[in-house]
């Protein structure tokens, strides 16, 4: 290899090799999984605190196969890199608009919620995608959430409000996801037409350990209430962050102790499970 300079030349390590390597197997992969059978959803339970009972699924995206064990915290923005991120957003609307069409011919009525990662997000085509995507599955929009990321939000406010309100016109609701650690200025956050905050994992899960963490997740319960917003605790592992978060007024919650993210099968089994308790 010719060495330009030894800064250059300091960059190719084996351990950037392989992960070079391994990002462009991973991308081919992805490419490959979109047209066949490569993908899977899987939909993990969120409860209402009122009745204790099941309202709500959140998809959540998985690779079978080769990469079953990478997880989309890694091959997300693999995605988005590869400029992918625009099919697979698609085939994971199209996917949660047919199951719930499905679950709701057997009698399950309850919300569907889908993550937007950033990218999709700003893309021009996602609101009409997602409208055509609506209309072709026959999905009820009232029962579709669309989960962005505070700080995918943040990035440019004006421009969220305009994205946001045009996704408001097609019927969905919208969350705010991974809410207490992208720095929303409270003002913008009044101008954002939102119905749902999701109070970030990193604090619930620290809920019995952490004073900081307590307070911060009453703040953002207390700020969510007084702009009339659902809030919803995720990440709830123990029967003591669920009594917390009961006991200080969040409305919904998501976690481990009632269920991991399940197959579709599996999660209509768990949910007949569930009203007939
Ligand atoms: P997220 O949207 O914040 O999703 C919640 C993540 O926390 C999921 O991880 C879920 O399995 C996990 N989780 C739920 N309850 C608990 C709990 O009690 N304890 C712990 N330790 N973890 C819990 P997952 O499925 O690995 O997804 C990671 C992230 O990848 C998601 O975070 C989301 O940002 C992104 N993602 C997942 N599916 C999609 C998708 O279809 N599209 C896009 N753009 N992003 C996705
Ligand atoms: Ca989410
Ligand atoms: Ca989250
Ligand atoms: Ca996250």
């Amino acid at each position: 290899a010719k060495q330009t300079g030894r800064s250059n030349y300091q960059f190719y390590t084996p351990e950037l090799d392989r992960r070079i390597e391994q990002a462009l197997s991973v991308e081919a992969r992805l490419r490959d999984a979109i047209g066949s059978d490569g993908l899977e959803l899987h939909y993990q339970p969120v409860i209402d605190l009122k009745n204790g009972k099941v309202v709500g699924a959140e998809a959540l995206l998985r690779l079978t196969g080769a990469f079953l064990d990478m997880g989309p915290d890694r091959f997300i923005p693999i995605a988005e890199s590869a400029g992918l991120i625009g099919r697979l957003g698609e085939w994971v609307a199209i996917q949660a608009c047919q199951q719930h069409v499905q679950w709701l011919r057997q009698g399950m009525t309850m919300t569907i919620a889908i993550n937007v990662s950033p990218l999709q997000f700003r893309q021009r085509s996602f609101i009409d995608r997602l409208s055509e995507i609506i209309a072709d599955t026959g999905m009820d929009p009232r029962h579709l959430e669309i989960e962005v990321t505070e700080s995918a939000i943040m990035e440019n406010v004006e421009d969220a409000v305009r994205i946001l309100t045009r996704l408001k016109a097609l019927g969905v609701k919208v969350a705010l996801d991974d809410f207490g650690t992208g720095y929303s200025s409270l003002s913008s956050l009044t101008s954002l037409p939102l119905d749902k905050l999701k109070v970030d994992q990193s604090f619930v899960r620290r809920i019995e350990r952490d004073e900081a963490s307590r307070t911060v997740t009453e703040a953002i319960i207390g700020l969510g209430r007084s702009l009339r917003l659902n809030v919803h605790g995720e990440g709830i592992e123990s029967e003591d962050a669920l009594l917390y978060l009961e006991e200080h007024g969040c409305n919904q919650a998501q976690g481990y102790w009632f269920s991991k993210p399940l197959r579709a099968a599996e999660f209509t089994r768990w949910y007949h499970e569930q009203w007939e308790k």
